[in-house]
């Protein structure tokens, strides 16, 4: 289980709350989350273990769904930053920033990039700009 291969780990950065774990799995493994799939009904998620662990858990793109065209690294780097700032704006996730419409700030903008030197990365909604920045 994630918590007891972190939590005590001396090989391993202990969990603080600015810490987020990105676990990337490999190639063909299916994830399966709360009784939805890897390439089926997302491409990656964030969560916490009881408000202390944060993560993310980023399957290999190896379907059209999540990759959008892209190679399958520039999806990562994309999908990546996705979850990289949903776990900032609703780190437990649906108790902070979370739109009952829309989701959180990076489903609103889903497959919108940009370019932040060399590696693509996902529009994220903005309150302020109203509008994905
Ligand atoms: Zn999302």
């Amino acid at each position: 289980m994630l918590q007891h291969q972190i939590v005590g780990n001396p090989a391993v950065p202990q969990p603080n709350p600015n810490a987020l774990y990105f676990i990337y799995v490999q190639p063909g493994t299916r994830v399966v989350q709360g009784g939805s799939a890897s390439c089926q009904a997302f491409c990656g998620y964030h969560n916490d273990i009881s408000g202390q662990i944060f993560y993310a858990v980023m399957p290999y793109p190896g379907c059209q769904g999540c990759t959008g065209g892209m190679d399958a690294f520039t999806a990562l780097t994309s999908t990546s930053s996705h979850e990289l700032c949903e776990a900032i704006t609703d780190a437990i996730p649906g108790q902070g920033w979370y739109d009952d419409a829309n989701g959180e700030i990076g489903d609103i903008c889903a497959w919108k990039t940009k370019k932040v030197g060399a590696y693509t990365v996902q529009l994220e909604w903005s309150n302020k700009a109203g509008k994905c920045i």
